[in-house]
């Protein structure tokens, strides 16, 4: 079977927390283990507090979190219309940030890759940025 939510945020830190329990809500119709579910959660967690503080740079903005799932696998999608990212590549590297001085420790990408099966990102700078999730 197949089914799919689409949520709208704004680009608030509050809503970060708000979006992880609205997709775990989702998910739970699969039956997940804790485990699945926490993985789940700390991708979301992630890759919306991604969008908050380098898409929109902690201004105002849209976040959209696009859940889909088909047979047992779960597709996550965050999208942001921030200032996107000039090297995917180099963005992804664990440790790597460009805000150290915001004490982030350039992990988000790596635990998004440890913690879901498949992540693919795609941006453009100054249009913003997709990161899609499968697990
Ligand atoms: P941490 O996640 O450990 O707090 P971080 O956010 O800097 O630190 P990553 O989540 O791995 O680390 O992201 C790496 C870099 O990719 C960021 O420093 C930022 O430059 C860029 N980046 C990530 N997501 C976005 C986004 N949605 N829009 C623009 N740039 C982004
Ligand atoms: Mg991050």
């Amino acid at each position: 079977y197949t089914n799919e939510m689409l949520l709208e945020v704004e680009s608030q830190s509050r809503n970060e927390g708000f979006a992880r329990m609205v997709v775990a809500g989702f998910v739970a119709q699969l039956d997940p283990t804790i485990e699945e579910i926490a993985d789940i959660k700390t991708a979301v967690s992630e890759a919306v507090t991604n969008a908050i503080i380098h898409g929109y740079n902690n201004g105002k903005g849209k976040i959209k979190v696009y859940c889909k799932i088909c047979n047992h696998e779960v597709y996550i999608e965050v999208q942001d219309s921030g200032v996107g990212i000039e090297d995917i590549e180099k963005a992804m590297e664990p440790l790597y940030t460009t805000r150290p001085e915001l004490e982030r420790s350039g992990m988000g990408f790596a635990f998004m890759e440890a913690f879901m099966d498949d992540l693919e990102v795609i941006s453009k700078a100054g249009e913003g940025t997709i990161v899609k999730m499968k697990k």
